[in-house]
């Protein structure tokens, strides 16, 4: 079976020098890999060897540097196929989209190879989530290591296989030892020590808003740097002027794409009343054909949840919203048959006649279930759209291009979709207003992240 190994100072740590837990499969409960658990003690050797590589990196000629990371981003793309397996086989989603992953990831490395020297943090910690293990690291580890910084990973214990290839392979590109390290772990205790530990300048955390708050209570007592990309509740508005057969189709897509796992998910669909019947049949229509399945099979486009507790959650938000008067246009249950048994399957979920007293317009569910609410102007829509916590994605359709801008200027979120369904780009910026985050990832202003200002007077 696969061996997920350590990465601390160079060396990758024997999985026998630690207690060893199995990654199983969502789809099937197979086994998939064997993982060492690290402690607090491994979490600062990792810290004390990012901290000794620092000079030596961060000194480096930034065409040194670039020419590394690019050999990096080729070594990644080399290795795609095998890393795409693992990440489906932990994680879940079909092959054809954790292939994407380990491809885009490659290239965000090429994209920072691109940037120059500066002054630079020092050490950061890189915590990550278990829906896009490798995509999100790659948004901190590609500014981090361009910028000069060495860092110290910590994955999701539950997904921790294709991350740790990921970084294995940048550092086979050539990385001096000590610049790039990966410890796993329970975050409580190893990912607590990354944050807690003063040798760490800059915590970059992608996960759950309630552990982001945590890491912002603690980065405050040392006044260490902090980006967090944190929980979303996207809104989806459709206007009675908007092409509504591409509107359905992207929201479709958007709902359920990685089965809702996605912090950018259309999770509250608002539609203008005079469109509402022809959307929501189009809808129904688009989410009846999303073909479900083990994502290691040919064309799947939806493979099981990550876990039974995500799989609960969407289930009790889906019957918060039917208690208080949701009606259940499809989907909302588990699909029949042997090959569904043993895994965290559900199938895609529309529900009507949503409102905001509901759950799940309200909480982020992070789960395969598109609710609708009716409105009558796109006043109201906006002011629905922005009544939450979340700032993180809005997405509009609409035909009157000065509806959408005027629409995108108003809606509180990091990024605003006018009749596209992606916030999401190499070169611009990424993140969350509200209880979504703080700073930014990707573009320049990701690399900023990893930087400090200094101002340098000369008396001559
Ligand atoms: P969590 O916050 O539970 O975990 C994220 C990472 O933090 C994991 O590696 C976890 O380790 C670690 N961690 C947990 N507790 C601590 C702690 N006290 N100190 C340091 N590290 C800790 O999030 P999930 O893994 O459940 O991810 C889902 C969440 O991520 C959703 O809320 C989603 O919206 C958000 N997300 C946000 C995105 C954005 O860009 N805004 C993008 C994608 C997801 P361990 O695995 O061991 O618990």
């Amino acid at each position: 079976m696969h061996q997920t190994h350590m990465i601390i100072d160079g060396e990758q740590l024997p999985i026998s020098s630690h207690k060893v837990e199995t990654i199983c499969n969502p789809a099937n409960q197979e086994p998939v890999a064997l993982v060492s658990v690290g402690t607090r003690q491994d979490a600062r050797m990792a810290l004390e060897a990012a901290k000794k590589a620092f000079p030596l990196w961060s000194e480096t000629a930034c065409e040194k540097r670039a020419e590394l990371l690019h050999s990096a981003a080729d070594l990644v793309r080399e290795r795609a196929k095998s890393i795409a397996r693992l990440l489906t086989q932990e994680q879940g989603k079909p092959l054809k989209n954790a292939r994407a992953e380990i491809l885009s990831s490659a290239g965000i490395l090429d994209y920072y190879a691109e940037e120059g020297r500066r002054n630079v943090v020092g050490v950061a910690a890189l915590i990550t989530p278990w829906n896009y293990p490798v995509d999100l690291l790659s948004w901190k580890v590609g500014p981090c290591l361009a910028a000069g910084c060495t860092f110290v990973a910590k994955p999701p214990s539950r997904a921790p296989v294709a991350a740790t290839e990921f970084v294995r392979a940048i550092y086979d590109a050539g990385l001096p030892a000590g610049v790039v390290n990966v410890v796993h772990g329970p975050g409580s205790e190893v990912g607590a020590e990354l944050v807690e530990n003063p040798i760490s300048r800059k915590i970059a955390f992608t996960g759950e808003t309630e552990t982001g708050r945590w890491i912002m209570a603690q980065a405050a007592l040392h006044i260490k740097r902090v980006s967090l990309e944190l929980g979303g509740q996207s809104p989806f508005i459709v206007c009675g002027d908007a092409d509504i057969e591409k509107a359905a189709a992207a929201c479709a897509q958007r709902a359920f794409s990685n089965m809702g796992q996605i912090c950018i998910s259309v999770n509250r669909v608002y539609v203008a009343d005079e469109v509402a019947e022809e959307f929501t049949d189009r809808l129904v229509h688009q989410t009846e054909r999303l073909r479900i399945g083990n994502g290691l099979k040919e064309n799947v486009d939806l493979g099981p949840m990550f876990s039974n507790e995500q799989r609960e959650k969407t289930k009790e938000h889906m019957k918060d919203a039917l208690d208080r008067g949701a009606e259940l246009l499809c989907g909302g249950r588990e699909p029949e048959g042997e090959a569904f048994e043993k895994g965290y399957f559900f199938l895609p979920t529309v529900l009507d006649r949503a409102d905001h007293k509901m759950k799940i317009m309200r909480e982020e569910t992070f789960g395969p279930v598109a609710p609708i609410m009716r409105f009558e102007t796109v006043d109201e829509a906006i002011k629905l759209a922005n009544d939450s916590n979340y700032g993180l994605a809005a997405y509009i359709y609409t035909s009157d291009i000065a509806t959408g801008i005027q629409a995108a200027e108003r809606l509180e979120a990091g990024g605003v979709g006018v009749n596209i369904n992606n916030v999401m780009d190499y070169q611009m910026p990424f993140g969350g207003w509200k209880e979504s985050g703080i700073g930014r990832e990707l573009g320049h202003y990701g690399l900023e992240s990893f930087l400090e200002i200094k101002h340098i007077r000369l008396g001559i």
